[in-house]
């Protein structure tokens, strides 16, 4: 896609990438068969190399993240049970209501600094049940946390989590959508994260760029159940090898390489920091930039060719990614700065003016 002379610099999120030839070569030429017969070779590889990468016994391929959180969540807490998670978990702000919807739970919220959730805030939250007080059952936690802004869960934090959880009987899911740019950003294993819980999911078409997919990650006696859910949700594939190899080559070819995405984020938090905007540093590849008039800024990027987010009002947010390489991120420092600049002098104009 391109806009004038200038290539598109899309850095509204890491889930715009296009599977490459080798990909899609890959894809083309995957060893199938019939999934819900359990007889797909290819999703089956890339099952048994997931969990073994994160240290669990079952793995179950999923058409999208969403689906492989709800399978989770139903599988840890029941229709009229409870769940504790982040005030700004995804699994709250872009699931749908799914937990409530099609799980019947009960979630309540802690407000946790950048999305961290800790052992410390958990404690004071988390009940016991009695005959009179409904008990929490379970505990999500997000990494990276998407709307914190790619923000990770330090390994500490997370086996204190499981340390006070594990003493009160309670489970663990986490939704490890960005794991890879955890692992990126720390160097800390799959192994050493997948044992801080019960359950996990990961995608493969955000940092990982494959076109479609996410896995559950949990116990092999769950998997029967989860098959089952997964089925009900309208999930269950047939000749899926076709995308499981995707996934398998993004395992392959795309891991190593999400530092560039890191690096290319602290170049724009660098440039715009530089230029006098106030951006929080980027802990892995989502800059957001606290900036008034988002909208617009927005509307006008668009214009010049590079697409970016406003989650809200005062905040823009930008995704780098496989898609977006160093050139590109460097042409849209330029348009940004441009355009930011122009939309914070023409508020401070219009304020000082006492025009409306
Ligand atoms: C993207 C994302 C999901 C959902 O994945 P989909 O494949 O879009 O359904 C879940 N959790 C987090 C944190 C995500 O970033």
């Amino acid at each position: 896609m391109s806009i004038g002379s200038f290539e598109t610099v899309d850095l509204r999120s890491d889930t715009v990438t296009r599977p490459g030839p080798g990909m899609r070569a890959a894809m083309a030429g995957a060893e199938v068969g019939d999934d819900l017969f359990g007889e797909d070779p290819t999703v089956r590889a890339l099952e048994d190399r997931l969990a073994g990468l994160f240290g669990f016994s079952g793995a179950l391929f999923t058409p999208s993240g969403v689906m492989a959180n709800q399978i989770a969540l139903q599988l840890l807490v029941g229709p009229g049970e409870e769940l504790v998670c982040d005030a700004e978990a995804h699994i709250l702000a872009h699931e749908e209501a799914s937990p409530a919807r099609y799980g019947g739970i009960q979630t309540r919220t802690v407000a946790a600094e950048r999305g961290v959730v800790t052992a410390a805030l958990l404690a004071g939250v988390v009940r016991r049940g009695n005959p009179y007080t409904l008990g929490t059952r379970a505990v999500e936690v997000e990494q990276t946390h998407t709307r914190a802004g790619g923000t990770v869960h330090p390994l500490d934090t997370l086996r204190a989590v499981r340390e006070l959880t594990s003493g009160l009987g309670l489970s663990v899911h986490m939704d490890g959508a960005r794991i890879w740019n955890a692992m990126a950003a720390t160097g800390t294993s799959a192994r050493a994260y997948g044992r801080t819980a019960d359950s996990m999911s990961v995608c493969l078409s955000k940092g990982l760029g494959a076109p479609v997919g996410s896995v559950l990650l949990l116990p092999a006696e769950s998997l029967p159940r989860a098959g089952k859910l997964r089925h009900g949700l309208g999930g269950g594939m047939r000749q899926s090898g076709i995308l499981a190899a995707a996934g398998l080559y993004a395992l392959d070819h795309h891991v190593e390489r999400i530092a560039e995405d890191h690096a290319n984020a602290a170049l724009l938090a660098a440039g715009l920091r530089d230029a006098g905007f106030t951006v929080r540093p980027p802990e892995t590849n989502i800059v957001l930039i606290e900036v008034p008039g988002a909208d617009e800024v927005v509307a006008r990027a668009a214009k010049e060719g590079v697409l970016v987010t406003a989650p809200g009002a005062e905040t823009v947010r930008l995704v780098t990614h496989l898609d977006a390489g160093r050139q590109a991120c460097r042409r849209a420092l330029g348009v940004l700065t441009a355009v930011m600049t122009d939309v914070v002098g023409g508020a401070r104009d219009t304020a000082a003016s006492g025009r409306p």
